[in-house]
């Protein structure tokens, strides 16, 4: 590493908080798949910044709706009506199928959205009295950093030091349907639950079981509430993941690749009955659906069909998926995934996906382990079969080296 990096890895832990342990690597400039960093070494991104960057770095149309409408109107508010706000959510509820969508900006801010429509409707739809609304959640499931959020997370660290906890959330193991028909009781109010879990490790449940949980949850009366914030728009070959189990949710929550890789754009989606809970002054952020983030979303859900990027990532995710399970190394448990989010389980304790995602770094592609011991490879949906290739190439060298090492 140059000393130009170093003296600026040194300054970010000097004055940053050291909430997060980045690889070091200074990056300075992004092209589609590819970021190049301050020595100007180029590397293929398999992280897309966990899946918000699925158009690629910097792409031209988006960029240009960016910039074009900085330069017109940003911010004024949800105190007054603007020109794209209502294009942007008529886009996204023809697209998923809701009757109605509230715009935020990080995802966390979105799962709240969706925490507090929920608890809400219980108490006016369903009759549950006030202060006893429960939400069923999954045991390693991740739905953000707030202080709600973390209470009803099953890692220990996310929650550590962070009492006193947020009442009101009943904990189940995921991929469970049976688990689900025993912890609902007439408080229940809703079940919000990932799809597939990210965070996790690229936890994929059994076929079908979305689909049971949606009849269970129907029959009872319970909203079924998807996190498909890391999971939506293409990232795992259909528009949402829960079209892998032909289930329309009552609601969803949308993040991280809505802001096109420019921006913190999230949606809170539901059908009209959960929605009309909210009444002006109920809810909202000084940020929310402004003009900028409105523009960027619309042009970003364009893009996804104007690009084919959902077909791609179906596509070329089943590509790769078969050419990664021809490595066969002792140090490998598992190698998982639907579309382009794939997740690499290593076996061997005595090697870490940290160390892996570092000999990664080094031979020039980016990527993230998760929760230790699972490498995440989630490159822009924009990716093509002979990047894959590439990227496949760069990988089997460094396990090569791994295993004999090992
Ligand atoms: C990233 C993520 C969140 C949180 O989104 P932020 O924008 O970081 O607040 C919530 N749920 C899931 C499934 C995620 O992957």
């Amino acid at each position: 590493m140059s000393t130009r990096a170093d003296s600026l890895i040194e300054l970010e832990k000097q004055f940053g908080a050291h909430n997060y342990l980045p690889l070091p690597v200074v990056l300075t400039r992004g092209e589609g798949i590819y970021v190049w960093d301050i020595d100007n070494k180029q590397y293929i991104d398999m992280m897309s910044a966990y899946s918000a960057v699925s158009h690629g770095h910097c792409h031209p149309k988006l960029v240009a709706a960016l910039t074009s409408q900085a330069q017109t109107l940003a911010v004024v508010s949800r105190a007054f009506y603007t020109k794209t706000l209502g294009q942007f959510l008529r886009k996204a509820c023809e697209l998923t199928g809701y009757d109605k969508a509230l715009p935020m900006n990080s995802g966390a801010e979105a799962v709240e959205t969706a925490i507090k429509a929920a608890r809400k409707w219980a108490y006016h739809y369903k009759g549950i009295e006030d202060g006893n609304a429960e939400i069923i959640v999954c045991e390693g499931n991740f739905h953000g950093r707030t202080t709600t959020i973390v209470s009803f997370s099953s890692d220990y660290q996310y929650r550590d030091g962070f009492s006193p906890y947020t009442p009101g959330f009943r904990m189940i193991p995921y991929n469970d349907h049976e688990a689900l028909e025993e912890a609902i009781n007439p408080n229940t109010a809703a079940f919000l639950v990932e799809p597939i879990q990210g965070e996790a490790g690229i936890r994929l449940p059994s076929a079908g079981y979305l689909q049971k949980c949606a009849e269970i949850c129907r029959k009872n009366n319970v909203l079924l509430i998807c996190d498909e914030i890391q999971t939506g728009l293409g990232r795992t070959g259909k528009l949402l993941a829960s079209h892998h189990d032909e289930v329309q949710p009552d609601a969803i929550v949308l993040g991280k690749a809505l802001g096109g890789g420019l921006l913190p754009v999230s949606l809170f989606l539901s059908r009209e009955e959960v929605m009309n809970v909210f009444t002006p002054g109920d809810h909202g952020s000084t940020f929310g659906g402004n003009q900028l983030a409105a523009s960027v979303g619309l042009t970003a859900l364009e893009v996804l069909y104007e690009e084919n990027l959902i077909d791609n990532s179906a596509e070329l995710g089943r590509y790769f998926l078969e050419r990664l399970k021809t490595l066969n190394y002792p140090f490998i448990k598992d190698i998982r995934g639907k579309g382009l989010f794939i997740g690499i389980e290593i076996a061997d304790p005595k090697i870490t996906a940290r160390q892996i995602c570092l000999e990664l770094l080094t031979a020039g592609l980016l990527s993230k382990e998760t929760h230790g011991t699972v490498i995440r490879l989630a490159p822009p949906l924009i990716i093509t079969k002979q990047q894959l290739d590439d990227a496949f190439d760069i990988i089997k060298k460094v396990f090569e080296n791994v295993a004999t090492h090992a």
